[in-house]
């Protein structure tokens, strides 16, 4: 596993063979490998600064410096400490459902994020669970995203709120609301207006909608492949919304999931889902060791 980085810190250990018990100064040079590694998968700068520091408290434990196999300790620390960071090896934790229905879910997010497409993906799964689901699009900006997040509705097999012409973000989001309960749904998803790029407005909006919803979810959508962007992203969205985890979407492209470290350690949120391809069956659970495996190469 991780050949990669096993060769390249093959090569270092190499090179040191012979002198017998590993120093520090060693253990630094195996680090800059790692470092590099952390670096070419995209993850953020400072993360992985605090990362290498981390590791390197372990690695100048007796372990490494009288290993015979050094590399191999050293890429086991690195592995474990990614998965530790991403949230550890146990069940993902999945949607957060309210004791009493409607449990209400916003999803946040630029514009392109693909947020629409995965408020569609938690219905198609909501709905197989057995659960009402009800989808309503606040992007009063773009009748575009309210057809679509129509379609996605009925592609998923769930209903959408009816859409009326001239009604503000926060109108939409009573009136969805008033519907779920009298109606007995279980789920409501709201889809917020995203803007291309951050905008004062945009998260004016989100959060004035997150008071009026008291959402049991907020999913901020992101994705992976905007590496250091999305990293910026999830921390302004973090300081106005009261969000409660991350969707990384196209995880089905060429990123190495750098992002979703960055994202991650910058938030302290869980990553609840990876976005794996276009279609609405495309959202896995996320799996920290999966990402911890891609991240190594
Ligand atoms: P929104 O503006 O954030 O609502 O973005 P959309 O949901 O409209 O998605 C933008 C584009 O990304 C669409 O073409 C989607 O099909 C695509 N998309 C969304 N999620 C994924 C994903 O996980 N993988 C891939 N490959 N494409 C995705």
């Amino acid at each position: 596993m991780f050949d990669a980085l096993t060769d390249r810190l093959s090569g270092v250990f190499d090179r040191l063979s012979g002198r017998g018990v590993l120093s520090d100064k060693d253990i630094d040079e195996a680090l800059r490998e790692v470092r590099v590694a952390l670096l070419e998968a995209d993850v953020a700068l400072p993360v992985v600064r605090e990362f290498i520091a981390k590791a390197k408290e372990q690695a100048t434990g007796e372990a490494v410096i009288r290993s015979v196999r050094p590399a191999d300790q050293v890429v086991k620390i690195t592995y474990d400490g990614l998965v530790d960071m991403l949230g550890g090896e146990g069940e993902p934790e999945g949607l957060n459902l309210s004791m009493n229905p409607p449990t209400v879910i916003l999803m946040a997010g630029l514009q392109g994020s693909g947020k629409t497409t995965t408020a569609g993906k938690l219905a198609l799964r909501l709905g197989k669970e057995r659960k009402r689901v009800l989808l309503a699009s606040l992007d009063t900006r773009r009748p575009a995203a309210m057809e679509q997040l129509a379609t996605l509705a009925k592609q998923a097999g769930v209903d959408s709120l009816p859409i009326v012409q001239g009604q503000s973000a926060p109108d939409i989001a009573r009136r969805a609301l008033s519907s779920a309960k009298l109606q007995g749904f279980d789920v409501v998803i709201l889809d917020t207006a995203g803007r291309t790029t951050l905008d004062e407005q945009m998260m004016t909006e989100a959060a004035e909608i997150a008071r009026i919803a008291n959402p049991s979810e907020t999913l901020l959508v992101a994705d992976s492949l905007t590496g250091q962007d999305a990293v910026r992203t999830a921390k302004a969205f973090h300081e106005r919304l009261p969000l409660t985890g991350l969707v990384l979407t196209r995880a089905d492209g060429d990123g190495r999931g750098g992002a979703a470290l960055s994202m991650r350690a910058v938030t302290g949120l869980p990553i609840k889902f990876l976005g794996v391809s276009e279609k609405l069956e495309g959202l896995d659970a996320f799996d920290a060791r999966r990402v911890a495996g891609r991240i190594l190469g």
